[in-house]
C-alpha cells in the first residue's frame, strides 16, 4: 500500500487474532490482521477452507484480501472474498463503528453493505472484524496439464471447459513466452510444439473425481491439442504450480520495471484479446506476455519495456492505452483482481461512466464525509462524473 504524503498509515499488524471458528455454523470471526495462510493452516485440521487464496497468501491479510477482493485461481469455482464472507464490523471515517451482514447464508433485510465494503480498497471504512463463510475440503484434487500447438487451440478449450458441466478449481493459461520461461524449469518438460498450456485442477469426492476429470479432459481435447496429462504424482503437480506462480517474479527480473495488467474479459472472448494483443505487440516492438485464471477471464498482461528508454516508455503507455480501450469494448473490466489504487485511477472513469462515478462519490460522502479513508484513490477524479 503506498500512503500519499501527507498521510498517516495505520497497521493492522496487531489485530491478528482468530476469534472464532464454528463447523456447525461454517464460518470464521477473524480480525483483519490474520495472514490468509494463517487462517487456511488454522481450518485445515478441521476439514475447511476459505476460498480465496491469492499467491501471495503466506504475507497478506484477510483485511487486505478483503479490501481488494483478492483471490487466485480458486476463484473460477469457489469465488472471490464477495462470494465468502457473511458479515463484517468495520469503522467508518466518521469513527462510528458499523456491522454488516449477517453470521447466517440467508438473508435479505436491507443494502447489501458487506459486499460494498468488500473491494472498496479503504476508501469507505476500516475493516476491524469479518465473519468469512467456510468450505469442506475437498477429498481428491487432479491436476491436468493440457499442451496446445497454438494459442487459439488453448483459448478454444478454455471455452469448452467452461461450457460443460464440470466446474474445475482452477483453470490457468499461459502463452508462448510464458511457456518459454517455465520451460527453463529442468523439473518442467513440455512437448517440443508447445505454444500455449492450460493447468486446470479438479476436485470432488473420491468416487466421482476420475469421471470428473475425463470430462474435463475431454472438453480440453479440442484441435490442436498435444497432450492432456494427469499430473498423478504430487510432486510433479507441485512443480508446475511453482513454475506457474514463479512467472510474475521471472518477468520482473527481465524487465524489473514492467507493467503487469489484471484485465478481465468474458471467457468466450479470451481468444480476441490475445489475439489482438499479439497484434500490437507486433505493431509496437513490446514483448507482451500472457498468463492468468482464463476460468475467470482474468488475464495478467505483461508488458515488458524499460521506461528509462523513452521511445519505449511512449510505446508502452499506448499498448496500455489500446489494451483498456480493447477490453471495454469486449464487455470485460480493467482489473479482476488487483484493484485500482493509484495506478489505474486515471483510467476507471472510462469503465464506469459518468452516473456511476456520482453515486459513487455521493457514498463515499456518506461514509467519509471528510475524505481521509484512502484519499485520491480507487475513484476516479469526481470531475469525471460532470
Ligand atoms: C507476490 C505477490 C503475489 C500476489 N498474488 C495475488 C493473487 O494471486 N491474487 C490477488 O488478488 N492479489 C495478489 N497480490 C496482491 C496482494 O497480495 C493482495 O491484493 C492482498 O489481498 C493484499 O493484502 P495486504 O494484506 O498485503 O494488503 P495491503 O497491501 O496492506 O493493503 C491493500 C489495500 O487494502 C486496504 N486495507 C488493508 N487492510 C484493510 C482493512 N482492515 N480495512 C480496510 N482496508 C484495508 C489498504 O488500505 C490498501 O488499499 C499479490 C501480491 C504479491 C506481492
Amino acid at each position: 500500500v503506498v500512503p500519499l504524503a501527507p498521510s498517516l498509515v495505520l497497521s493492522s499488524e496487531r489485530m491478528n487474532r482468530i476469534l472464532e471458528i464454528s463447523a456447525a455454523n461454517r464460518y470464521a470471526r477473524v480480525q483483519p490482521g490474520v495472514t490468509n495462510q494463517q487462517l487456511q493452516d488454522a481450518l485445515r485440521p478441521l476439514g475447511f477452507f476459505w476460498p480465496p487464496d491469492p499467491t501471495s497468501a503466506a504475507v497478506c491479510t484477510i483485511g487486505g484480501n478483503l479490501a481488494y477482493n483478492s483471490a487466485g485461481p480458486r476463484a473460477v469455482k469457489y469465488g472471490t472474498p464477495r462470494e465468502n464472507t457473511l458479515a463484517l464490523r468495520a469503522v467508518i471515517g466518521t469513527g462510528a463503528l458499523l456491522a454488516t451482514g449477517t453470521r447466517t447464508t440467508k438473508g435479505v433485510v436491507g443494502y447489501d453493505l458487506t459486499r460494498l465494503l468488500i473491494g472498496s480498497e479503504g476508501t469507505l471504512a476500516v475493516i476491524s472484524e469479518a465473519v468469512l463463510r467456510l468450505t469442506p475440503l475437498p477429498e481428491r484434487i487432479v491436476t491436468l496439464r493440457a499442451c496446445y500447438d497454438s494459442l487459439a487451440a488453448a483459448t478454444a478449450a478454455v471455452a469448452a471447459v467452461m461450457a460443460q458441466p464440470v466446474v474445475p478449481c482452477a483453470l490457468e493459461f499461459m502463452d508462448e513466452v510464458a511457456v518459454g520461461l517455465i520451460r527453463r524449469d529442468p523439473g518442467v518438460s513440455l512437448p517440443q510444439r508447445t505454444r500455449a498450456l492450460l493447468m486446470i485442477e479438479v476436485d470432488g469426492p473420491g468416487y466421482a473425481l476420475a469421471q470428473m476429470a475425463d470430462a474435463v479432459t475431454g472438453a480440453a481435447s479440442v484441435a490442436g491439442v498435444l497432450q492432456v496429462e494427469h499430473a498423478d504424482d504430487p510432486l510433479a503437480a507441485q512443480r508446475l504450480w511453482q513454475a506457474r506462480k514463479a512467472l510474475s517474479p521471472a518477468l520482473r527480473h527481465i524487465a524489473p520495471k514492467k507493467i503487469n495488467e489484471d484485465v478481465v474479459v468474458p471467457v468466450a472472448r479470451i481468444p480476441e484479446l490475445i489475439e489482438a494483443l499479439q497484434r500490437l505487440s507486433r505493431e509496437t516492438g513490446i514483448t507482451i506476455v500472457n498468463f492468468g485464471h482464463a476460468g475467470n477471464g482474468n488475464i495478467h498482461v505483461n508488458l515488458l519495456f524499460d521506461p528509462e528508454d523513452r521511445r519505449q516508455a511512449e510505446r508502452a503507455d499506448y499498448c496500455l492505452q489500446t489494451l483498456f480501450d480493447l477490453v471495454l469494448q469486449m464487455d470485460g473490466s480493467l482489473s479482476g483482481e488487483h484493484g485500482v489504487g493509484l495506478a489505474k485511477q486515471p483510467f476507471v472513469g472510462r469503465e464506469l461512466g459518468p452516473l456511476a462515478t456520482r453515486l459513487m462519490w455521493d457514498i463515499k460522502r456518506q461514509f467519509d464525509p471528510a475524505n481521509i479513508l484512502n484519499p485520491g484513490k480507487a475513484l476516479p477524479d469526481p470531475a469525471d462524473s460532470a
